[in-house]
């Protein structure tokens, strides 16, 4: 296994500050050192910055993913005293102050002076991880985008079924567990995917047959939202005709369906193809790196307790912030990442600066949103409650705001003008890659590691290659030689002396 050390840009002696992950915590703690005397380096193990609040539209064919996605490295190309390094964390060392990160069996091993880990959180199965061959999460474009071959896909199978006259309520059966805004948000989608964009599109089959069911074992949808917000939200869902389960827990899964237990003792089959899991998370398995070598807190999520100025218990100089830490029930929300991440870039400025540090972080909730259908939605700001039209106008404004750049605010905006105004979809490509490539690499004992040669490999047999070639160039050229001086050349070979 090769490994190279990543120094930073600058040959002088400056401070270096590596920053793990490229999501809201990652980005906008390394944008927040731009006038910083820092060199910056973030590694992160996707090339883009990922705004997750819309993955839901990338999957319901509203939004294309580089709306969503757009590179880290092109977002960070002006800031003088940044640097982009691909790769999946593996190891931090706290005592020898380094970050290892590998891609596809390359390690490189970066120093640092400071270090702020915003590695952010997965999907969490509850210990039943074998669901997600069935019901995958929504953490990623990969993700996003399987997820709408698997939507788009069920309606075409269904079209192919209906016209052998099959029965195809499974494949018009959609099943979103989790009635978190993730959940409402994507069982809202798919309703109006159903119900509204596709009517007309299909022969055989009628879309608007088509059930969406959103369950959850709570006994309300969007509990952070309070109970109020959360009985609007399930009458408007309701209405979109979505079919909300309440107080059930999924006990199994597979390919063909979805295993519920009730409250009351009963039991029940949902017989669906398209299973969507919006419940739960779990922290960076970087948090049980950190915590074995402080000493630190974990919780049942795997987040890290932190100090009240967002560092490690006896690390000053590493920061942890956003979805991996567990300090004062703070919600795993991208605002908590975005205000962790730009203390903990003011108080290493500071610190670089020889200025006292900072009191510790507070946070200041700007409130929550979630959307319903086109022009609907619920917001929580403070202690006042959005619904309906000014909630969505609201949620719209928002999240135009937090898109990244120019390009993609404007065609975020046009897309949603051609789906809530009108009936389209501008982003309803799939591909058979998209569905079944997970799976695919998750059978490689290796992952995708095992379709590309070992490291140095390539590069020894290129140098096998050109030391054979070298060596018949040399016979070659000792042949002419030798034709020359024994005054063969130009002679046929057969009359050629022996
Ligand atoms: C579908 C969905 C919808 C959401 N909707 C909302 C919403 O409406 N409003 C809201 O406020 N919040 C929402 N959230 C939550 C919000 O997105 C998170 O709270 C926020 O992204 C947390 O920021 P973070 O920087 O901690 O982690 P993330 O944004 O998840 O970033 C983590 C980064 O670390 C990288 N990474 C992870 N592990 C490693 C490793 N080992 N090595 C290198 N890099 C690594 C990842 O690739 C990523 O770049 C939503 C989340 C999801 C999934």
């Amino acid at each position: 296994m090769t490994s190279v050390s990543a120094g930073t840009r600058s040959a002088g002696n400056r401070h270096r500050v590596v920053v793990i992950g490229s999501g809201f915590g990652g980005l906008f703690g390394a944008k927040a050192l731009r006038r910083a005397d820092v060199d910056v380096t973030l590694v992160a193990r996707t090339s883009h910055h990922l705004f997750q609040p819309l993955l839901y539209q990338v999957a319901t064919g509203i939004l294309s993913q580089g709306e969503i996605a757009p590179s880290t490295r092109e977002i960070l190309s002006r800031q003088q005293n940044a640097q982009v390094l691909l790769g999946e964390v593996v190891d931090i060392d706290l005592e020898a102050r380094t970050v290892t990160s590998d891609v596809l069996g390359r390690k490189t091993v970066t120093p640092y002076d400071s270090l702020i880990v915003a590695a952010g959180a997965a999907q969490s199965y509850f210990g039943n991880d074998h669901f997600a061959e069935d019901a995958p999460g929504m953490k990623s474009i990969d993700d996003a985008l399987e997820l709408r071959g698997r939507i788009f896909g069920a309606f075409e199978m269904a079209e192919l079924g209906a016209l052998r006259g099959e029965n195809v309520d499974h494949l018009l059966t959609f099943v979103v567990v989790g009635a978190g805004p993730t959940g409402v948000e994507m069982a809202g989608q798919i309703a109006e995917l159903a119900h509204r964009t596709l009517k007309r599109d299909f022969r055989a089959i009628n879309t608007r047959h088509a059930r969406v069911i959103l369950l959850d074992a709570a006994p309300q949808v969007l509990p952070p939202f309070g109970k109020k917000l959360g009985e609007h939200t399930k009458k408007d869902l309701e209405k979109l005709g979505v079919e909300v389960i309440l107080g059930a827990m999924v006990t199994d899964l597979d390919e063909r369906g979805i295993d519920v237990a009730y409250k009351d003792g009963r039991t029940e089959r949902i017989v669906a193809v398209t299973k969507i899991w919006a419940a739960g998370v779990q922290a960076s398995p970087l948090g049980r790196t950190l915590a074995s070598q402080t000493g630190a807190p974990l919780d049942r999520a795997g987040r890290i307790g932190v100090n009240p100025d967002l560092t490690l218990p006896g690390h000053p100089e590493v920061f942890v912030v956003g979805d991996m830490i567990a300090l004062d029930n703070l919600p795993g929300v991208a605002q908590v990442a975005i205000q962790g991440a730009k203390y903990a870039a003011k108080s290493i400025q500071r610190r670089v600066d020889g200025k006292p540090p900072q009191p510790p972080f507070k946070y200041f909730d700007k409130g929550s949103m979630a959307t319903i259908s086109r022009f609907k939605a619920v917001a929580l700001i403070g202690r006042f409650r959005l619904t309906g039209f000014v909630a969505w106008v609201a949620w719209l404004a928002l999240h135009l705001i937090y898109i990244t750049g120019f390009k993609s605010r404007l065609t975020a905006l046009m897309h949603w003008f051609v789906s809530f105004l009108g009936r389209g979809r501008s982003e309803r490509t799939t591909t058979e890659q998209q569905i079944y490539a997970r799976a695919a690499l998750q059978r490689l004992r290796g992952g995708a590691a095992d379709l590309v040669s070992a490291p140095g490999a390539y590069d020894r047999a290129q140098e096998i290659l050109e030391v054979t070639r070298r060596a018949e160039l040399e016979a070659r050229a000792m042949e002419e030689a030798r034709l020359t001086d024994s005054g063969e050349r130009g002679q046929r070979p057969d009359s050629v002396k022996a």
